[in-house]
């Protein structure tokens, strides 16, 4: 890994000092302060004004108990998290994530990539995160309300359509919305549309949500491709993942003339060669919440199911990691440059870990960082938010014109920033650089607050 320009050092020590033992967050700050350096170069008074080490500590950080009973009567204890990282562009906004895994560091690193990712969007958000250890596999409907309902009970407090605007992430898909907006809703007394995104069509969520990580993230990888003066028509495709991004990332890759041929979930993969049967996919996943492995029973003996081994063996021309944290690291990023995979773009949050996006920049591979490919979703948040201000409901067509859009916009952003900081072609110092410095002009119009 490249060292790091002095100053920039200097931050980054104390990231580590007053943040221990939080890796994901370290991770996620190293990543952008890599990008930064012919940034304070050029604009020393981004340190003057201490921009970086502001934006490095978040606004409020809010962590709080949230019990629950279960079927069986047990009192069940989980821990909530409220990251409000940065509201120098707009209320914080950013999803919320339910996995057994969740800590303050994991909320963190993900609060922390909201910031510039909203910001690329261009639209008027600034970035949080948050959600719970709480483990929904296995759990009964009943539960889960019960559970989202406590949760709200403490989170109502902190949030609003001008201050704080949640979504789903992990585990928190459009039941989990509807059990915290109905809890948002009878605590207030409010029929405050704009508190919560991803919300059901007939009350008041906006087509294209449910979609739009996944769509977006294929326009991104599109636009990749039309750099290469190549499409996404006749390509293999690899999807890690089998939940709402993934699942939509398949159906517009499908779309668009390419083919799947593998998808996964945490217990393993499945290999399809004739291109993964979508309706199916979706009965297991989404209808019964059910496995991967069910594919490959449904499919008989055409389908190989893999426990072991890494999705990314699977020979393709275009990668697209959309599961979760660091689930691509250096040996599969040698696998896929070796069976000449040309394009890897980042439906998940910093999917890819640091020595493996370091060695797709050395093959010269062309590779999207989460932050400006999984943008959609957020944008899209964005429109529904916009539609409960006007009172209004977009078509289907019009709302994906318009993710359509936004998806070029940033891929155009990343290639002329990355151009005029010297860094032709790198999406990485792109979308940090872009990110960056239009929340950091905000950050100093506004003073030091
Ligand atoms: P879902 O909960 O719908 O799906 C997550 C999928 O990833 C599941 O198939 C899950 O498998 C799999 N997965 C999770 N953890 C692991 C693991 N440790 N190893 C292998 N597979 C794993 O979440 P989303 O699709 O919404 O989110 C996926 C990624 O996209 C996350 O990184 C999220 O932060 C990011 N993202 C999501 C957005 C959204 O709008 N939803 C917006 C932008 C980014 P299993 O069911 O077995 O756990």
């Amino acid at each position: 890994m490249p060292a790091l320009d002095e100053k920039l050092q200097d931050i980054y020590t104390e990231v580590l000092e007053r943040n221990p033992g939080e890796s994901e967050f370290h991770q996620a700050v190293r990543e952008v302060l890599d990008s930064l350096g012919p940034v304070v170069a050029k604009h020393p008074q981004y340190l003057d004004a201490a921009v970086i080490r502001r934006l490095c500590e978040p606004e409020r950080q809010i962590i709080f108990r949230v019990p629950w009973v279960d079927d069986a009567g047990n009192v069940q204890i989980n821990r909530g998290f409220r990251v409000e990282f940065n509201s120098a562009l707009g209320p914080y906004k950013g999803g919320l994530r339910f996995h057994p895994s969740v800590y303050l560091g994991i909320v963190k690193f993900l609060g922390f990539e909201q910031i510039f990712k909203n910001s690329l969007t261009g639209m008027p958000i600034g970035g949080g995160k948050g959600g719970s250890d709480f483990d929904p596999k296995g759990r009964s409907d009943a539960e889960i309300m019960r559970f989202c309902q406590s949760f709200m009970t403490e989170l109502y407090r902190h949030i609003g359509e001008y201050t704080d605007v949640p979504a789903g992430d992990i585990g928190v898909g459009g039941r989990e919305i509807g059990y915290l907006f109905g809890q948002y809703k009878r605590i207030t007394n409010r029929y405050e549309s704009g508190v919560l995104t991803g919300k059901g069509l007939s009350w008041g969520g906006s087509q294209v949500r449910p979609e739009a990580t996944g769509y977006g993230t294929v326009f991104f990888a599109e636009q990749m491709l039309e750099q290469r003066n190549e499409s996404f028509d006749g390509k293999r495709v690899v999807i890690s993942g089998s939940g709402n991004v993934a699942i939509y990332a398949v159906e517009k890759v499908h779309q668009l003339g390419g083919t799947v041929v593998a998808v996964s979930d945490s217990s393993g993969h499945i290999i399809d060669d004739k291109g993964i049967d979508l309706a199916l996919l979706k009965e297991i996943k989404n209808d019964r919440r059910g496995r991967i492995s069910e594919y490959a029973e449904a499919k008989g003996g055409s389908v190989q199911f893999s426990e072991a081994g890494s999705i990314w063996q699977v020979p393709c021309d275009i990668a697209l990691p959309c599961a979760t944290q660091n689930e691509l690291n250096g040996a599969d990023a040698r696998t896929l440059i070796k069976n000449g995979c040309t394009i890897v773009a980042e439906g998940a949050n910093m999917p890819c870990t640091p020595d493996a996006a370091h060695l797709f920049t050395k093959a010269n591979l062309a590779f999207a960082p989460g932050k400006a490919a999984n943008a959609g979703g957020v944008a899209t948040s964005a429109l529904e938010m916009q539609q409960n201000a006007s009172r209004d409901s977009w078509t289907f067509e019009h709302t994906e014109a318009r993710l359509e859009a936004i998806m070029r916009n940033i891929h155009h952003r990343c290639l002329e920033t990355a151009e005029e900081y010297g860094a032709p072609g790198d999406y990485v110092a792109g979308a940090n650089i872009a990110g960056f410095t239009q929340v950091a002009d905000a950050m100093l119009a506004l003073g030091i607050v």
